[in-house]
């Protein structure tokens, strides 16, 4: 029997209500898009909160830090503090922790700026791409003096990805000297920036460094990997069966969900559409990407909320 997937309604959102006591929400495309809030989801949100539901704020977008995004949830007017943020970033960071000597261990980043500092707040090693752009690269990619120390490279979205950066990252992993743990923070092909625009996200980065050097990341750290969950974890209990994930993609939200054993809720604001809900009704995706409920927007639950 394929999965189900319901429309909410306000006898599945009562029950719902009463078996959870935390929210895990994806943020774009759910929350806001780029810097526009989803009209609404403030006051859901509160009302959540003033109902003694934990609100977590669970997202891929790397080029922030916690501090950063819990500043921008905040000027919507969301419920916040920085520890309930997750970033792929902040996931990244405390994967690479547990497995890193932070003594030696260096991190090879390709990636914002603001993932350095999430990585450098966590007290890890971090080297960066250094060959200057411009005549002779390839030369200078060739000549390249690597870093003793670094046991991993780590490739992010970068707005500022080039062929040499590639190089370099590759140069580690290919080198005989270095044994790297090869890690992505999140595999999004690509995200909305606004409506029907999309941006090549941190997967497009991640396939041309692992096409270069014929081999896959070792792990990803974001949604859809349970490591993201790790991250919540380490700080908060979360009880599986009294947990919701809300999402606006079936391949990281919804399987992420799948991937914890987590109910989920898949709403309409974001990436997916109400020709994904078809798909799924046809049972057209796999069960891991078939959310439990799905509605138009999370603002929605504001009429059950009275
Ligand atoms: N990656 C990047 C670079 C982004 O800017 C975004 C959204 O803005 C995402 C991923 C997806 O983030 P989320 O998991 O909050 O949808
Ligand atoms: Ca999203």
């Amino acid at each position: 029997m394929p999965k189900k997937c319901e429309h909410l309604n306000k006898e599945i959102f009562n029950c719902l209500m009463k078996s959870i006591n935390t929210i895990l929400l994806d943020c774009d495309g759910v929350l806001y898009r780029g810097n526009c809030m989803v009209p609404g989801v403030d006051a859901v949100l509160n009302k959540l909160k003033s109902m003694g539901k934990r609100l977590f704020y669970v997202t891929n977008n790397s080029s922030k830090t916690r501090i950063q995004f819990s500043k921008k949830l905040a000027s919507f007017g969301f419920p916040v503090c920085e520890n309930n943020v997750i970033s792929s970033s902040y996931s990244t960071a405390m994967y690479l922790r547990s497995k890193l000597n932070l003594n030696k261990d260096h991190v090879f980043c390709i990636g914002s700026d603001n993932l350095v500092t999430e990585l450098k707040q966590a007290c890890l090693k971090v080297v960066t791409p250094e060959i200057p752009e411009g005549v002779g690269g390839v030369e200078k990619a060739l000549n390249y003096k690597l870093h003793p120390d670094v046991a991993c490279v780590l490739i992010a979205n970068d707005e500022n990805l080039t062929y040499l950066k590639v190089a370099e990252g590759m140069r580690y992993l290919l080198s005989k000297d270095h044994e790297c743990i090869f890690v992505a923070t999140n595999s999004d092909s690509s995200y909305p920036v606004g409506v029907d625009i999309l941006l090549p996200g941190a997967g497009s980065c991640v396939k041309m460094l692992e096409t270069a050097v014929g081999r896959n990341v070792d792990v990803t750290c974001g949604k859809p990997n349970v490591t993201m969950l790790k991250a919540v974890q380490d700080e908060f209990e979360i009880e599986s069966d009294k947990t919701l994930m809300v999402g606006d993609r079936l391949d990281t939200d919804i399987e992420f969900a799948s991937h914890c054993s987590l109910r989920s809720l898949l709403v309409l604001t974001g990436c997916a559409n109400s020709g994904d809900v078809t798909r799924i009704q046809n049972g057209d995706v796999p069960d891991t990407s078939v959310p439990n409920y799905y509605t138009e927007s999370l603002a929605d639950l504001a009429k059950y909320l009275v």
